[in-house]
């Protein structure tokens, strides 16, 4: 058996390499995006692996090629599948799988942190003690247990990080569309999401993105915010509307927000843009503002999560090539 893996990062290797020993698979890997122009190396192999932000481009003819070519899965080592024509590669008789749920710590520690970071004004004292300037007025921070933490998308993630800040003495609500019954020893449901932001102190964003949450976050949104409130987003940037956001943050209607997704985060996250002047307005506006964080869409890149999503995907293409079911199919 052998299978090919596509994007393969540095960081992916060691976790590779001791799959394959372990289970006796020959895995080579390679840098490239999977595109019509790349994917006639899967030539030999009987099975492959993607993990891309890009679409994968081309037409319903493309998937039918794949499958000519001996493929019968395509895999994908991320929860998203939104860079595959589902349909398409569905009719032509591939079975596509994700990896829907890598780590949700990894992404539930990333909001926890990221409110530590704002509620103890770190990045407002980095600035200071930048300039020499070792003053505390102004900058007292409230304690976790004094807080109320709004979940807006009580999922898998933020499920999780319902779980943490309730360990960590946070008074925790949610607003979700589905109820999860299980939760409700360490969250209290609301009934909207105004009720949600006119009560939060800190509203961390973890729902997926589809129709109903896309812009969930808009000016109007904003204003029912606390003043003194913080908003967090790391579940994809088209949910909060960044112009309304940077317009809120400049009228002090919010106190300070932490992104590590961003409406077109795509042309600048994980890449060296060093020396260039950004050409993105909103995004540059964000990184001057002393109360943002801005991270390039790390909340999953941590070593559970990444060795989770290599282990998971493979065992799921060996399970297809050997005629059996996967749970993870889309
Ligand atoms: P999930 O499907 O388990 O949970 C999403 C929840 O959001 C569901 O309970 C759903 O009912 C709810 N929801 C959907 N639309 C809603 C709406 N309009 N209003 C209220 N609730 C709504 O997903 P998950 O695995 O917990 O992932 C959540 C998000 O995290 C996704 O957007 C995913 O893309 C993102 N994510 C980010 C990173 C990162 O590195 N920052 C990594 C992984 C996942």
């Amino acid at each position: 058996m052998k299978i090919l893996m596509y994007s393969v990062r540095d960081d992916e290797e060691s976790a590779i390499k001791a799959w394959a020993t372990k289970n006796k698979v020959q895995v080579d890997t390679n840098e490239l995006e999977f595109h019509p122009d790349t994917a006639q190396l899967v030539n030999g192999y009987d099975g492959v692996v993607i993990q891309q932000r890009s679409a994968i481009g081309g037409d319903a003819t493309f998937y039918q090629q794949l499958v000519a070519a001996g493929l019968t899965q395509l895999t994908s080592r991320t929860a998203g599948v939104d860079t595959i024509d589902l349909p398409a590669a569905k009719a032509a008789g591939l079975t596509v799988t994700n990896v829907p749920a890598y780590s949700p710590n990894s992404v539930a520690e990333m909001a926890v942190t990221q409110t530590m970071r704002l509620i103890r004004n770190l990045e407002l004292f980095d600035s200071r003690v930048s300039q020499q300037n070792f003053q505390w007025a102004g900058l007292q921070a409230r304690e976790i247990r004094s807080l109320t933490v709004g979940i807006i998308g009580a999922g898998r993630i933020g499920g999780t990080v319902a779980k943490l800040f309730h360990g960590l003495g946070a008074k925790v609500i949610a607003y979700d569309v589905v109820r999860h019954a299980d939760l409700e020893p360490v969250l209290t449901y609301v009934d909207s999401k105004e009720a949600l932001l006119r009560q939060a102190d800190v509203v961390t964003l973890h729902v997926d993105l589809n129709a109903t949450s896309e812009a969930l976050i808009d000016a109007a949104a904003l204003k029912l915010m606390k003043s003194d409130a913080f908003i967090i987003n790391a579940s994809r940037g088209p949910v909060i509307v960044t112009a309304a956001l940077v317009a809120a943050l400049k009228a002090g209607e919010i106190a300070g927000a932490a992104l590590d997704t961003v409406e077109g985060e795509a042309a600048l996250f994980n890449q060296n843009h060093q020396g260039e002047v950004l050409q993105d307005p909103l995004i540059a506006q964000l990184m001057q503002m002393p109360n943002v964080i801005l991270t390039p869409h790390i909340g999953f890149y941590t070593n559970l999560a990444v060795q989770n999503m290599v282990e998971i995907s493979l065992n799921d293409v060996v399970t297809i090539l050997n005629g059996g079911q996967t749970e993870h199919a889309c």
